[in-house]
């Protein structure tokens, strides 16, 4: 792979995913096959002025040997030394970056009970660490690399190091690295993404209404809803980007305030299922029906996972048809790409940052803003060349948001 697009990449990582300040510190979250590229982006942050650069090496060959072959006892423990360190890092301000390219078959034929035990170990053991990037204490950023297994994946039919490469090309052009300055087609890319997001924000529309072949939903928002999508800034001021690539604008629906039915337009990825070509209908927020031509018990699953917490809405996202991701024409069962290749909703938990307020709620609270609260936070894809979207203002006007799969207000 081309030396000089590797750097850029680095370079971009380091500068506008997570910001990287002088004397600041950087945890690495990293596949041991992206070592070399770990090595770059460690140059990069040392150039900045990086204090240290800590990485957290993963290699997914030894994550399947241990879930293959160790008791589930021991995965009850996470260790506490670990989580300890990492914790102790974020609160001296270090910056997390996480190199991401999980094979997504990996663990297809390991025992769920044994997935879950180590999933909650450490849910609850990085409680603390993972707080300091949900609420953006710290700046933080997930970026993608093409593992080998990953990128065999999406490329069965081709040698492994044509499937790595060809898994770079859309890397690099879904992050614009080949624009003449991709620092600079970033900053002008996020000014369209926060345009967008304030235009809707200042809106406050009561509901959407998606239409499309087999999509007929009705969303309601609840009151002092706030859109967010690209940059965000940490509490100390720093605008970082969270996912690269990013194209998307999200808010929260109403928990209460979905009715109507919605079709799937990509397949969904769901624990080593695919849920392909489904429907869901609401009534009053709430999945009452759904069918799918592929993977329906996986979706009946996933929809009974809590009280009724899965079966309503988390997110609304938009992303215009014509974005990067979405001409590649690819799926690539990985959420970092797939969400931002479509409009999307989410079954699930909701972002409280959406609403005003929302990170200082009670439950209850929550529950009466429309808030919605459940065990999964599972993106599905609704978005095509067809849909159109309306806004329903406050006082019973019906705005264009949405013509035949992209916007239909410019934001330039
Ligand atoms: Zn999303
Ligand atoms: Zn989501």
């Amino acid at each position: 792979m081309n030396q000089q697009r590797l750097e850029k990449y680095a370079q971009l990582a380091v500068q506008k995913g997570v910001n990287l300040q002088k004397n600041q510190g950087l945890i690495i979250n990293a596949p041991v096959e992206a070592s070399q590229f770990v090595r770059m982006v460690a140059k990069e942050a040392y150039a900045v002025g990086a204090k240290n650069v800590h990485i957290e090496w993963n290699d997914e060959l030894l994550t399947f040997l241990k879930f293959k072959h160790a008791p589930i006892e021991t995965l009850e423990n996470f260790p506490k030394w670990r989580a300890d360190g990492l914790e102790a890092m974020v609160k001296d301000n270090y910056a997390i970056l996480s190199v991401y390219g999980e094979n997504p078959d990996l663990l297809k034929d390991i025992d769920g009970e044994k997935i879950a035990t180590a999933g909650k170990a450490a849910g609850q053991a990085l409680s603390e660490y993972r707080k300091y990037m949900m609420n953006n204490k710290v700046c933080w950023s997930v970026i993608g690399y093409p593992t080998s297994g990953w990128a065999k994946k999406l490329y069965p039919e081709i040698p492994t190091e044509q499937a790595i490469d060809k898994l770079w090309e859309e890397i690099f052009r879904t992050n614009r690295i080949d624009e003449a300055d991709p620092v600079d087609a970033w900053n002008k890319h996020n000014n369209v993404l926060l345009q967008a997001k304030k235009y809707l924000t200042n809106k406050q529309y009561k509901s959407l209404v998606y239409k499309a072949e087999g999509t007929d939903l009705t969303i309601d928002l609840p009151e002092n809803h706030i859109w967010h999508g690209g940059s965000e800034f940490s509490e100390s001021g720093t605008e970082f980007n969270p996912n690269m690539p990013t194209e998307e604008v999200f808010t929260m629906p109403h928990k209460y305030g979905v009715n109507g039915i919605v079709a799937s337009t990509k397949p969904l990825s769901y624990g080593g299922n695919i849920i392909d070509n489904f429907n869901l209908t609401f009534k009053d927020g709430k999945v009452v029906e759904f069918s799918a031509e592929t993977g329906e018990k996986a979706l009946g699953h996933l929809l009974d996972m809590d009280e009724d917490g899965a079966r309503r809405l988390g997110e609304v996202a938009l992303v215009p048809h014509e974005s990067p991701i979405s001409q590649s024409g690819i799926i690539f069962f990985n959420t970092l790409f797939d969400e931002n290749a479509s409009c999307h909703l989410a079954l699930g938990k909701a972002y409280p940052t959406n609403i005003e307020n929302g990170p200082e709620m009670t439950d209850e609270e929550m529950d009466q803003h429309g808030v919605n609260e459940s065990l999964v936070h599972e993106d599905f894809m609704i978005g095509s060349s067809e849909l159109n979207i309306d806004g329903i203002t406050k006082d019973g006007k019906t705005e264009a948001i949405f013509r035949n799969g992209t916007w239909a207000i410019s934001f330039d």
